[in-house]
């Protein structure tokens, strides 16, 4: 049984909608995932915010704009009076659920229910619309089988016991559509994946129902060489390993949600990265195996702040970096790159919710200088130890730029540099045109 998941763009009309039918073939027995409909959860984070801000007159307002918007949706989604009036219905009940949360005790709890209404509406109406046009399908509820623990990781044993019966009820049924993003928490809460989550929950489902493949459905033809967004001719990348293609989603690559590779890579399931628009196109295949003697792709991740410890008493001595790292433990904050001299250590952090506290202990051991606003760019392709000279072109790219941390070594697949947010242009467009041009 395959997975397709289809972004917010693949959804986001009511003709976008309709073309699913054009890639999903209702005869064959598949998941499909929906994202909300492009741009609602954006929205619905405002919503949630001026809900936390008490800002009630605010959130009326946003609330009446994205419902006008999924009114005009339905309009041209339905063209039977009677599932005009059921799409109608859908509408109301999860606007009205919406502002009636005006009138409770508002705080992240009610947050996280706001952000769930986005895919519940996608793929509601989308039930609707295929029951319209007579292609029979079942709404499997997200909130019934996919979960995370305490500690935000989502339990694929616990999704396989609770997806499993809900497919096994309907025997004969081919087509089974649900929601990405949207989980359950460990107090049983309604909760999600983070942003761009439905690519998590695709590669999850994939892996607890053992799934034989999972395609990514989105707005371009695959993984590219650099990020389309910032660098001019970029191209598809045809072939990725697991461990490049988590590397890249992680360190910025915006086409996956940086967790949604590992799932699938645990069960060795190929993912496809595939595009709604030109569904012809090869893609990118993502699988265990690594093409060797190739540089693949280049990345960035802004927001990241590196953290240097000066210590004389490093010097020689054992035990430091575990004290080092033991601060950062204490407040469950992630440490990205690394990079160490006799007398210092250089870390990143992209989350500075303690900086403040983690700074403080760290005086401890010796001096401590924080610089913000820096950038890791990553390139990934083979820079296993029988290749040579990739490391340099990489370096020599980037000469005319000032490099804080590098990072080479750690796996034979990535080399990855530290620079300035406001230089990272620069280091994406010059690593592009000397490395693929
Ligand atoms: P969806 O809504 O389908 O999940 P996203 O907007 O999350 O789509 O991801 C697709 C977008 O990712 C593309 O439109 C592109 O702008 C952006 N992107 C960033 N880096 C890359 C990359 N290396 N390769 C392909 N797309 C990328
Ligand atoms: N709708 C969610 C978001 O916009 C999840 C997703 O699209 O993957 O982040
Ligand atoms: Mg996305």
């Amino acid at each position: 049984m395959k997975v397709l998941k289809f972004g917010g763009t693949s959804v986001g009309s009511p003709e976008r909608m309709k073309k699913l039918l054009d890639i999903v073939n209702p005869a064959e027995r598949q998941i499909v995932v929906l994202s909300a409909v492009s741009g609602t959860t954006n929205s619905l984070v405002e919503i949630g915010q001026a809900y936390l801000t008490g800002d009630k007159l605010k959130a009326v307002q946003l609330l009446a704009v994205l419902k006008t918007r999924y009114e005009k949706f339905i309009a041209e989604l339905f063209a039977k009076p009677e599932f005009l009036a059921s799409g109608k219905e859908v509408i109301d009940y999860h606007f009205g659920l919406l502002a009636n949360l005006a009138n409770d005790h508002f705080t992240t709890i009610e947050d996280k229910i706001v952000l769930a209404q986005g895919e519940l509406l996608s793929t509601t109406l989308y039930h609707v619309y295929l029951q319209e046009i007579g292609v029979p399908s079942v709404l499997l509820p997200a909130l019934d089988f996919m979960k995370i623990d305490e500690d935000g990781e989502p339990v694929v044993d616990y999704m396989t016991e609770h997806i499993q019966p809900l497919l096994a009820q309907y025997p004969d049924n081919k087509l089974f559509i649900t929601q990405g993003y949207i989980c359950r928490n460990s107090f049983g809460e309604i909760d999600n994946l983070r942003r761009g989550g439905s690519d998590y929950t695709a590669s999850l489902i994939g892996a607890a129902i053992r799934s034989e493949e999972v395609q990514i459905w989105t707005d371009i033809d695959g993984m590219h060489n650099n990020d389309p967004r910032i660098v001019k001719g970029t191209k598809p990348i045809a072939q990725l390993s697991f461990d490049e293609a988590a590397e890249l989603a992680y360190f910025g690559a915006k086409i996956l949600h940086p967790q949604s590779v590992f799932p699938t890579q645990k069960y060795k399931i190929p993912v496809r990265l595939l595009n709604t628009m030109e569904p012809g196109a090869p893609g990118t295949l993502i699988t265990n195996s690594s093409e060797k003697g190739e540089i693949k792709s280049i990345a960035a991740k802004d927001g990241i702040t590196a953290i240097k410890i000066h210590s004389s008493r490093m010097l020689l001595a054992y035990g430091f970096l575990r004290r080092v790292f033991e601060v950062f433990e204490r407040y469950k904050t992630p440490i990205d790159m690394i990079t160490t001299s006799e007398v210092a250590v250089s870390v990143t952090i992209d989350d500075t919710t303690h900086l403040g506290d983690i700074t403080n202990e760290l005086n401890i051991f010796g001096s401590v200088e924080v610089d913000v606003n820096q950038s890791i760019v990553c390139v990934v392709g083979d820079f296993g130890a029988e290749t040579h000279g990739y490391a340099a072109r990489v370096l020599e790219s980037v000469k005319h730029i000032p490099v804080r941390m590098i990072s080479y070594g750690g796996s034979s697949y990535n080399i990855s540099i530290l620079v300035k947010t406001a230089d990272k242009i620069e280091a994406l467009r010059s690593l592009h045109s000397r490395l693929f041009e």
